[in-house]
């Protein structure tokens, strides 16, 4: 829809609660959890409507086993390779979008070049550490978004997502 801004993409939700945040273990749709993480991953497939194929379960596996984090394609590839998973980059992109689509992941774009997916799909907001390339959350409670704009006639505002760039003191 093109409706998107440099740095302030997409608009409001309430910001995550902290607890939620801190929660970092729990996978997504959450309601009969076992603690195994295979078999978590498989109802956390069937919840969404996605069959548990088997690069589905692996890859899911691989990026919701490890608490909340952001990576990006290239760096999922990296990890599954590294777990002797054989899937290409495209299957890793495909399998990226599938999940962001039905909201287990949310995509946090940074600039034109990188996407960074979030396993915690809940609202927050982000730093981005300039030069070495890390995205980290910020807690729920410290954005204070201000005063938003009126949106286009035909358009509300979904969702309001921050990312403030960091860099070192000089
Ligand atoms: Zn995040």
């Amino acid at each position: 829809m093109g409706l998107t801004m440099i740095q302030t993409r997409t608009m409001v939700v309430p910001p995550a609660k902290a607890s939620e945040l801190a929660d970092a273990t729990r996978l997504p749709g959450r309601s009969d959890m076992t603690g195994c993480p295979w078999h978590d991953v498989k109802s956390m497939l069937r919840q969404v409507g996605l069959r548990p194929t088997r690069q589905r379960m692996a890859l899911g596996w691989i990026l919701f086993g490890k608490g909340d984090r952001h990576l990006t394609a290239e760096a999922l590839y990296e990890e599954a390779t590294r777990a002797k998973v054989a899937v290409s980059l495209a299957t890793i992109y495909n399998t990226l979008h599938q999940f962001t689509e039905v909201g287990l992941l949310r995509q946090v774009a940074v600039d034109g070049s990188k996407a960074y997916f979030d396993t915690n799909a809940t609202a927050h907001h982000h730093f981005f550490v300039e030069g070495e390339d890390i995205l980290l959350d910020i807690p729920g409670a410290e954005v204070v978004v201000g005063k938003t704009p009126t949106p286009p006639d035909g358009y509300e505002i979904a969702r309001v997502d921050v990312v403030i760039r960091l860099r070192q003191k000089a």
